[in-house]
């Protein structure tokens, strides 16, 4: 996607993935500032930990205590969270204004952690659950005290909390990596809690059309998927990387092509 999107502007770079193993992450940021890359993404499971590592941090990344993409300029690595922003935009791309609605996020990973903070400036009210209700507490409470939106809460995702939290909701955004290939037959919400009033959101990307979303577009639910969110993280970016606005119809298609090619796998 962004070896497209580098083509498509015309700029003389590449962009690389390497993998580094936690133990090795500050000596990896050290060669990346000594060879004079313009910036990096950074992925699972180095998001939270990169921030220590960083000479700043912008506002967005420092709030959520996690960085999706570092720019190095003049020498110094400066941490941003596109994950926020690239969710916003891929639910106006897709006509849906999430003012003023009501959201149930499931999950409480990095990913959720972005969505809760952007969502809960904007949306009527956060219901966020998860497998592991303390860590939705947790961000429910970082929320309140970071944006001052009151209407946010946490706890256990279990079925009777996703019952009740689902009848108050006309908006269900799936942050966790539940749906996701190899295990593309499990859902984080039962079909029966869907219905046609609602929007779908599933941040999952591999597979394309998630069972979540196949569901929720046989209850008649407006469904946006997680490559729209894809490629809008990736768009931010190469913006900040560039300068330059991203040529976002490139990416789209080259992402699709490697995700039609490989639906077991994403691009990560
Ligand atoms: P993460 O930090 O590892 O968080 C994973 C979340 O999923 C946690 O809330 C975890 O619950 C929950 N979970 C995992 N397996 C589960 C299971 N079997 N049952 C119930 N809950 C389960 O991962 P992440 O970075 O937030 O990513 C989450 C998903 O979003 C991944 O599929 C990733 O590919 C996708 N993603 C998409 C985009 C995009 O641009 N579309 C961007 C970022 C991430 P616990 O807290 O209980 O462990």
């Amino acid at each position: 996607m962004q070896n497209a999107a580098l083509e498509a502007a015309g700029l003389d770079a590449v962009y690389l993935a390497f993998r580094v193993e936690p133990s090795s992450l500050h000596m990896a940021l050290e060669g990346f500032k000594a060879i004079g890359l313009s910036g990096f993404n950074v992925t699972i499971p180095h998001k939270v930990a990169v921030m220590r590592h960083l000479d700043d941090r912008e506002e967005t990344a420092a709030t959520i205590g996690a960085a999706n993409t570092v720019v190095v300029h003049n020498g110094r690595l400066i941490g941003h969270n596109t994950d926020g922003a690239g969710a916003l935009a891929a639910l106006r791309e897709s006509g849906v204004e999430p003012s003023g609605m009501r959201v149930l996020l499931l999950g409480s990973g990095g990913a959720a952690r972005a969505l809760a903070f952007t969502l809960a400036e904007i949306a009527e009210s956060v219901t966020i659950l998860n497998r592991t209700g303390s860590k939705a507490q947790t961000l429910a409470e970082d929320v309140r005290r970071a944006t001052g939106a009151t209407s946010v809460t946490g706890g256990d995702a279990n079925p009777s909390t996703l019952l009740k939290a689902a009848a108050r909701s006309n908006m269900v955004v799936n942050a966790t990596s539940i749906g996701m290939n190899p295990d593309a037959g499990e859902t984080p919400i039962a079909r029966e809690l869907l219905r046609p009033d609602m929007v779908v959101f599933d941040i999952v990307y591999s597979p394309l059309e998630t069972r979540l979303l196949q569901d929720a577009g046989r209850v008649g639910a407006k469904c946006v998927n997680g490559l729209t969110m894809l490629v809008w993280q990736g768009a931010l970016a190469f913006k900040l990387w560039t300068g330059a606005e991203a040529p976002v119809s490139a990416m789209r298609e080259a992402l699709t092509t490697v995700l039609r090619a490989r639906p077991d796998r994403g691009p990560d």
